[in-house]
């Protein structure tokens, strides 16, 4: 069985403003995600789309200066500010710079921060690999000492909301890890279809890495043990997707397989920043803890660009993204592949 990257186009016609009677027009692609089924749409005028809220640096450096003088996640408040565990052996998990105690409004019985740098704001293109490994790796040790402590906390979100347009309340940037007893959403409709394509003979991840590999045109980087690539159909704007080849559990990566992701992601961080998002969402897409299904279903990580903060902020989710789950972007994964190829090399 071969992956299927379906899609097609649509034209709309109309007349811009101010040019009379001279008709213009704007192509849409449809795309289908080949392991899914759910469907996108690619305009990539909408890039150039006037936004009426001012935004930039001055907007970032407000928000920061204004919010850290009573941010519980700073280094002189956060032994204070933040909850402590009971079930665990420790009452917070600290290693160097990096904190793990439990999220004060959680939404799963097993819901923790990650604070993994001491500083109150960082551009994205500040944040070190460094930084980011050591913050998956204390959040994989609480993971594996949930499992300890309560075998049905099975399917862990390893996640990243950063600055409010990404959804954070905190400006201080953190990860979120959860384990929760089924897999939520997209993550179950991954792992239902990839087990659903593996009835044919194959397996979908594999076949997906050897084809992009092939195609070269969403390849940004394949190594050993992490390959990055654009979505065909993405979910969100600038859209990249780390491959785990052979892994299936976020709890089974290696020290060295954290390390080669963290230098990755601190290249995609770096090209968001200078192309001007500092927020984004991340998330690992994870097998079950202590169950080995990479015979059909990869870990994965995807990561998206959020709009910058502003005064006056406009979410870049409307009815099609929040009410039909059918998300428009405004640039090809194929330029956005490119584009990342410099900063990954
Ligand atoms: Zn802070």
């Amino acid at each position: 069985m071969s992956i299927e990257f379906n899609r097609y186009i649509v034209v709309s016609h109309f007349s811009p403003p101010g040019l009379g009677e001279i008709e213009g027009a704007q192509v849409i692609e449809f795309r289908r995600d080949p392991l899914t089924g759910r469907w996108s749409r690619i305009n990539i005028e909408r890039a150039k789309r006037p936004k009426q809220t001012p935004s930039g640096a001055m907007v970032l450096k407000e928000l920061a200066e204004r919010t850290r003088d009573n941010c519980p996640f700073c280094p002189e408040r956060i032994e204070t500010s933040t909850p402590t565990f009971t079930l665990l052996p420790y009452r917070r998990l600290r290693r160097g710079d990096c904190w793990v105690f439990p999220n004060l409004y959680p939404f799963s019985k097993h819901h923790a921060v990650t604070v993994f740098t001491p500083h109150h704001y960082k551009p994205l293109d500040t944040i070190t690999p460094e930084e980011l490994k050591a913050g998956i790796n204390s959040a994989i040790e609480y993971l594996n000492d949930i499992q300890t402590i309560d075998r049905s906390a099975r399917y862990p979100l390893l996640a990243w909301n950063n600055l409010p347009p990404a959804g954070a309340s905190i400006v201080h940037p953190h990860f979120q890890v959860l384990v929760d007893e089924r897999p939520p959403g997209i993550v179950s409709q991954e792992i239902g279809a990839s087990e659903k394509y593996a009835e044919s003979g194959g397996c979908f991840w594999e076949e997906l890495l050897e084809s992009e590999e092939e195609r070269g045109e969403r390849l940004v980087k394949s190594s050993h043990s992490v390959s990055w690539i654009t979505s065909f159909s993405p979910i969100g704007n600038r859209e990249v997707l780390a491959v785990f080849r052979g892994r299936s559990s976020l709890a089974d990566l290696t020290p060295r397989e954290v390390e080669e992701f963290a230098e990755g992601l601190a290249s995609v961080l770096r090209y968001y920043s200078e192309s001007g998002s500092e927020s984004l969402n991340m998330l690992f897409y994870s097998g079950p803890l202590g169950d080995d299904i990479s015979g059909y279903f990869y870990l994965h990580a995807r990561i998206i660009a959020r709009p910058a903060p502003s005064t006056l902020y406009v979410n870049d989710d409307g009815f099609l993204e929040k009410l039909c789950a059918e998300p428009i972007i405004d640039m090809t994964p194929e330029d956005l592949a490119k584009v990342l190829k410099r900063y990954m090399k």
